[in-house]
């Protein structure tokens, strides 16, 4: 005999045990020493897709950012509010507290399918209840700080608290709110402060999946937000209010698609435990409108999910693109402030220019640096005079480098005005032929009068 019974909530408990799984253990995984995601301001690095990047390439944030805005839009125009009943961390916390802990675990709500009725009294199983959450919530927290913090720094400045004070302070403070969200805000939260929940609507269009109560199937029970009766006149809606009780944003979806539906669709099954009892399928469905209406399939292709699709994956393309090009180095070069510097050596003039190079090593390993320098049309017409030998910088070193490059014959001869020559900068490790850059200055030459 065929089952009418649906299992959404399994199914969103399964998805939930997976994410908790991921998120906590991607900040433990690492790749060459570098993370999936860090954001670390104490090292001054980015790790993303486990490659680390400077914060001299931190234009690759907003990127981050774009396309997970972009994905958050095309996830809502195709299935309405799937993120929040399916990933956030809210609603995830609020099952956990209310289903888990309050229900299963310390009986203080007598059943999971009611989640309407306040249950007064049980003042210690309350207390423990909250003492608990507030321990999940220190884990929570730790998760959240290790995509800012890597855990093995994070572990390291527990055993040093008080140094790290500032830390203990966010850890807690941090927790402490999450616990006042989760138990006391609650799905007010949802209803009330949740910007996406506002901004959701405008995003829907009648192809957009969405928990709907099929009135034509089980009568008309609501005109407008008017109650009319319990039980509709004619329908197969029997009135029982199962899927009106275990509505944890406390709504009756018979009265159409409401703000405050996170799409958890726990009243979807609860709906099909009771017309399975008539051999019927729910009345609740996660469906659109228009397929509602016409009978019909979801329309997942067309032109707002194309597009969004489209433009995602353009940003990720445009990601990994921007991330190929990451430099293993980065070298800054400023000039000294005196032009350049005439020196008599043997009754030779002797032209130098000096230099500040600021080098920074932004590979994972050790590398032996050091740099070549030519000039435009002139072949061999400088020499570097300081540093004389390659130096070695550790993994996220920096050095700073006084660099003087003496001429090494007449570079030009003008009588009227200095001469300003292009200068060209190879700077590379010696040990890896893939690390090296390229940066362009100038080495200014006196004019000739000067010079005789
Ligand atoms: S659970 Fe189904 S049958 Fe019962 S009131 Fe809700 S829609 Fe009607
Ligand atoms: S109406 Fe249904 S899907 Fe919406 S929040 Fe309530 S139980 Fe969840």
């Amino acid at each position: 005999m065929q089952s009418y019974i649906t299992t959404y909530t399994e199914k969103r408990y399964i998805t939930y045990c997976l994410a908790t799984l991921i998120i906590f253990l991607i900040p433990f995984v690492k790749i060459n020493g570098n993370h999936f995601f860090l954001l670390s301001f104490v090292h001054q690095k980015l790790d993303l897709f486990f490659i680390s990047f400077n914060t001299q390439e931190f234009y690759l944030l907003p990127l981050v950012l774009i396309i997970l805005f972009l994905f958050i839009f095309f996830i809502t125009t195709l299935g309405g509010r799937v993120w929040c009943a399916w990933s956030c961390p809210q609603t995830m916390f609020r099952v956990l507290y209310r289903d888990a802990i309050q229900t299963k675990l310390l009986k203080i709500r007598k059943n999971i399918n009611n989640k309407q009725k306040q249950y007064e009294g049980n003042f210690i199983k309350n207390i423990i209840a909250l003492v608990l959450f507030y321990c999940i919530s220190l884990i929570a927290t730790s998760n959240l700080l290790w995509y800012f913090i890597p855990p093995e720094d994070f572990f390291l400045y527990l055993q040093n608290p008080n140094e790290h004070l500032l830390l203990l302070g966010i850890l807690f403070c941090t927790s402490l709110f999450l616990t006042f969200d989760i138990t006391y805000l609650a799905e007010k939260f949802c209803i009330y402060v949740c910007p996406y929940a506002r901004i959701q609507s405008v995003m829907f269009d009648n192809d957009t999946m969405q928990v709907l109560y099929d009135e034509r199937r089980g009568g008309l029970i609501f005109n407008g937000k008017t109650k009319l009766h319990k039980k509709p006149l004619q329908g197969e809606c029997i009135g029982c209010e199962a899927c009106v009780s275990v509505c944890p944003t406390h709504i009756d979806i018979r009265a159409g698609m409401q703000l405050e539906c996170i799409n958890c669709l726990e009243c979807a099954d609860a709906c099909s435990k009771v017309q399975e009892k008539f051999s019927r399928p729910s009345l609740i469905n996660w469906t659109s409108a228009k397929a509602m209406q016409t009978q019909g399939k979801v329309k997942y292709l067309r032109f707002r999910t194309v597009a969004y699709f489209t433009v995602l994956i353009f940003a990720f393309l445009m990601l990994l693109l921007m991330g190929s090009k990451k430099e293993h180095m980065l070298l800054n070069i400023n000039r000294s402030s005196e032009l350049y510097h005439i020196e008599d050596k043997n009754g030779k003039k002797q032209v130098s220019n000096a230099y500040t190079f600021l080098f920074q090593n932004t590979d994972s390993k050790p590398h032996e640096y050091y740099f070549e320098v030519s000039l435009e049309g002139i072949e061999n017409g400088l020499e570097i005079i300081r540093p004389k030998n390659a130096f070695v910088l550790q993994a996220g070193e920096k050095a700073k480098k006084i660099v003087i490059l003496q001429a090494t014959k007449e570079l030009a001869n003008e009588s009227q005005k200095d001469v300003i020559l292009p200068l060209y900068i190879k700077a590379y490790a010696k040990d890896d032929e893939k690390v090296v850059i390229f940066r362009e200055s100038i080495f200014a030459y006196p004019k000739s009068t000067l010079l005789n």
